[in-house]
């Protein structure tokens, strides 16, 4: 069962707009894809995206603007006001990354960057997850599903195995951006405790990491193209029940240490 209602962030391009493409194709697939970016008007595949699939809708929201994801929820909750059904799957995939700089080791370190990577990758998901709770809520709510999932309501954050700290075994050898690495060890962190918090309510939380894909933040020589991460996400986000909330992923679905 697919979920009626699903917003992306970081739609403009990459995994998050390969996402929106693909939850698009799906034939009875959502009914509504919010497809949140920074600058919708000039985020052109997506502009192509919307004139084939009416039921994409491009919302300008900035992860670090908080008047710009409060009003992101309120344009989202007046679509879906008719049928008032409220929002099933949220994913919060916008992030950065430096490719080089002073967030890559502790020598040389500036707090405004370390700041920064904070504040996109893991202050940003709490403050969209804040506004849109209430229409997780709404949806978890009227659901005649007993089983937790993507179908009723579920919060997936887009973390990186970068932010495990059980599988750091390499420090900075392995990529040396430790202000990515604690972003996305904070997003994890949010992950695990909504996922208790809201288990009462019926909402599904888990982290997932895409793989090393080919887009710009991952580089033309990554693992992965963007369709393949996308499509193993997506097929393993599906699959989620109650006994995955709380938990960190690959895209294939297999589990990772925190
Ligand atoms: P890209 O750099 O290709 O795309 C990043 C997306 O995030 C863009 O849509 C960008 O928007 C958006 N974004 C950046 N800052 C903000 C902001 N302040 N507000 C809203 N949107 C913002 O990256 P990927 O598609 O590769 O990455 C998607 C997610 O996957 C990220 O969370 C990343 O950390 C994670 N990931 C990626 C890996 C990879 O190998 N590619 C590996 C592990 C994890 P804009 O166009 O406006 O800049």
């Amino acid at each position: 069962m697919h979920p009626r209602s699903v917003l992306v962030t970081g739609a403009s391009r990459g995994i998050g707009l390969e996402m929106v493409r693909q939850l698009a194709a799906i034939q009875d697939g959502p009914v509504h894809i919010f497809a949140a970016c920074r600058n919708p008007d000039v985020a052109e595949d997506l502009q192509i995206l919307v004139k084939d699939y009416p039921q994409v809708h491009p919302v300008y929201l900035d992860v670090e603007n908080d008047e710009s994801i409060w009003s992101a929820a309120d344009q989202i909750q007046a679509i879906l006001k008719p049928t008032d059904e409220g929002l099933n799957l949220l994913i919060n995939n916008a992030g950065i990354c430096d490719k080089e700089g002073s967030g890559f080791s502790v020598p040389g370190a500036e707090r405004g960057v370390f700041l920064h990577h904070l504040n996109v990758n893991s202050v940003g998901p709490v403050l969209v997850t804040q506004a849109f709770l209430p229409l997780l809520q709404k949806a978890a709510a009227i659901s005649n599903s007993g089983k937790m999932g993507a179908h009723k309501a579920a919060i997936i954050n887009i973390s990186s195995i970068l932010g495990s700290i059980a599988e750091n075994a390499l420090g900075s050898k392995l990529i040396p951006n430790i202000a990515y690495r604690m972003s996305k060890s904070a997003l994890n962190q949010l992950t695990k405790t909504l996922a208790v918090d809201m288990k009462d309510d019926g909402i599904l939380v888990a982290s997932f990491c895409p793989g090393w894909v080919q887009t710009d933040m991952g580089g033309p020589q990554a693992d992965l193209k963007v369709n393949e991460s996308v499509s193993a996400l997506l097929n393993s986000i599906e699959k989620l029940s109650d006994e995955h909330t709380g938990d960190y992923f690959h895209h294939n679905g297999e589990t990772i240490s925190y």
